[in-house]
C-alpha cells in the first residue's frame, strides 16, 4: 500500500485502516468486504447521471476499440469536432467555442493564459493582472493555487504567478446563517473589486475568477445580486469574467449552469467532471465568441500556442457525447429541478443538531457546517465522515463542513437514507 503516494489525503492514517472501492453502480459504490455504500457526493461531484451509465460505457468501449488516441496539434478526429458544436448548443449558444484539457486544473490554467493573450492580441499587452477571491478553489496548477484562496493550496508552496489581488471571500455566519438558498446579505463585496481597480487602474487588469458557488471551500453560496454585481464592474472596466464551473457546471444547480441559474453571463467557464460524467478525464474551456475572434485576427500562424497531448482525447469526447445525450433522453435536469425542494427540506431538517453552526442548500448541493472541536480543526467533521463510511454513506468534508452532492438520478428514498444516518451520527457526535 505504501507506494501510492494518495493525493489530498491523510496517508499515514488511510492506510491503517484503509477504505477501498472495488466498483460502482448507479447511485452505489460497492467497498472491497462486499458492503454497499451510498454515494452522497456523486464520487467527486463528478457522476451526475450516476455510475457505469451503460450507454457512457458502451460508447467508452466503442471508441477504445476504434479509436485508441488521435493527436489534435494540426490533426484532428469527427467526435472532437462532433463534441464541441453539442456542447455548444448545451450552452443554448451563448457560447461559440471550446477549448479541451485533462481536467479542472488545467482548465483554469488555460483560460488564465487565454485572458492575458487575449488582451495582448488586441492590443492592451499592459492588462497582465489577476484576480481571484478568498477561499476560492480553482484546482492546484501554478495558476489555480495563485487565483485561488484557500491557505491550504499554498502554503506548501508559495505562488508563482505575480500580480494577483483577491476579492474578499462572501462567507457571513453572523448575517447569514441558516439561509436557504441565496443569503440576502454581501453583494456589496463584489464593489471591493472597484477598491481593486482604483489601486492598480483598470487597464492593468485581464480577469476576474470566481466560482459561482464555491464548493472546494465548503460551499458558499452567492450572496443575492452579488454575480450581478460583479459582471456590471467587469464589463465597466473591459475585464474578462471568468465563471469556475468545474462543479456548477452539468446540472449541480438543475439547470446546464450555474451562470444559467444566476443568469449572469461570464465571458469564460472553465468545465471538468461531469462534462464527462466523471468516466474518463477532461476538461474543457468554453469561451464567447469574441474572446476567440480576437486571436483570429493575427498573422496566419498558430494562433494560442497551447495544449496538451490529450485536449481532445477521443475516449473522453466519446463519453461527453454520451453524457450529453443521457443529460436529454432521460430528462436528467428536469428530474434534479424536481428533486430540489425535497433536497432542501432534508438538509434543514438537521437544524438543532448539536454542533450544526449553519446549513447551507442550493441546487443539488448541500453544505452542513458543524462547530470545531477547540484545537482541533477539521477533526469533528472527519470523524463524521468516517463513521458515515461505516454506516455505508459517502459523504465529503473540508474543514469542518460537510459538503454533500448526490448524483443527480438521486430518487426520494436515498434522500431519505442519506440524512436519516447523517442525522444519526450527528447526533451522537463528540
Ligand atoms: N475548479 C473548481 C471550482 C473545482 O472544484 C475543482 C476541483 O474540485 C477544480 C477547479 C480542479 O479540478 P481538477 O481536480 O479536475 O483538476
Amino acid at each position: 500500500m505504501g507506494a501510492f503516494w494518495m493525493p489530498f489525503t491523510n496517508n499515514r492514517d488511510f492506510k491503517a485502516s484503509p477504505r477501498l472501492l472495488v466498483s460502482a453502480a448507479g447511485v452505489h459504490y460497492r467497498d472491497i468486504d462486499g458492503n454497499q455504500v451510498l454515494d452522497g457526493t456523486a464520487g467527486l461531484w463528478c457522476v451526475p447521471c450516476g455510475h457505469a451509465q451503460p450507454r457512457i460505457v458502451a460508447a467508452v468501449r466503442e471508441m477504445v476499440g476504434t479509436l485508441d488516441f488521435a493527436p489534435t496539434f494540426q490533426m484532428g478526429h469527427p467526435t472532437a469536432f462532433e463534441l464541441a458544436e453539442k456542447l455548444m448548443a448545451y450552452t443554448n449558444h451563448k457560447f461559440g467555442h471550446v477549448f479541451y484539457t485533462n481536467s479542472g486544473s488545467e482548465a483554469v490554467d488555460t483560460a488564465l493564459k487565454m485572458a492575458l493573450a487575449y488582451h495582448k492580441a488586441r492590443g492592451e499587452p499592459a492588462r497582465t493582472r489577476l484576480i481571484g477571491r478568498e477561499r476560492g478553489y480553482h484546482g492546484v496548477g501554478f495558476g489555480g493555487i495563485s487565483v485561488g484562496g484557500i491557505a491550504g493550496n499554498r502554503k506548501q508552496y508559495g505562488t508563482l504567478l505575480p500580480g494577483v489581488d483577491h476579492l474578499p471571500h462572501t462567507h457571513n455566519l453572523e448575517k447569514n446563517a441558516f439561509t436557504r438558498g441565496e443569503p440576502e446579505y454581501g453583494a456589496h463585496l463584489a464593489d471591493e473589486l472597484e477598491r481593486i481597480v482604483a489601486l492598480h487602474d483598470a487597464s492593468t487588469i485581464a480577469a476576474v475568477i470566481v466560482e459561482p458557488v464555491a464548493g472546494s471551500t465548503g460551499v458558499l453560496i452567492p450572496p443575492k445580486g452579488y454575480l450581478k454585481r460583479l459582471r456590471e464592474l467587469c464589463t465597466k472596466h473591459g475585464i474578462l469574467l471568468i465563471f469556475d464551473e468545474v462543479i456548477t457546471g452539468f446540472g449541480r444547480m438543475t439547470t446546464p449552469f450555474a451562470a444559467d441559474y444566476f443568469d449572469v453571463e461570464p465571458d469564460m467557464m472553465t468545465t471538468a467532471k461531469g462534462l464527462t460524467n466523471g468516466t474518463v478525464p477532461m476538461g474543457a474551456v468554453f469561451t464567447k465568441g469574441f474572446v476567440h475572434d480576437a486571436f483570429m485576427d493575427a498573422p496566419a500562424g498558430i494562433e494560442l500556442f497551447h495544449g496538451y497531448t490529450y485536449s481532445g482525447h477521443p475516449l473522453a469526447c466519446a463519453a461527453s457525447l454520451a453524457t450529453l445525450e443521457v443529460f436529454e433522453e432521460q430528462k436528467i435536469l428536469d428530474h434534479a429541478a424536481g428533486l430540489q425542494e425535497y433536497w432542501a427540506d432534508a438538509v434543514y431538517s438537521l437544524k438543532g443538531l448539536p454542533n450544526v453552526i449553519d446549513l447551507r442548500c442550493i441546487g443539488l448541493i448541500a453544505g452542513i457546517e458543524l462547530a470545531p472541536i477547540p484545537g482541533k480543526p477539521g477533526m469533528r467533521a472527519y470523524t463524521a465522515f468516517k463513521k458515515a463510511f461505516a454506516d455505508g454513506v459517502l459523504i465529503r468534508v473540508t474543514g469542518d463542513i460537510i459538503a454533500l452532492s448526490p448524483p443527480l438520478v438521486f430518487e426520494k428514498a436515498h434522500i431519505d437514507e442519506l440524512f436519516g444516518k447523517l442525522a444519526k451520527i450527528l447526533k451522537d457526535l463528540d
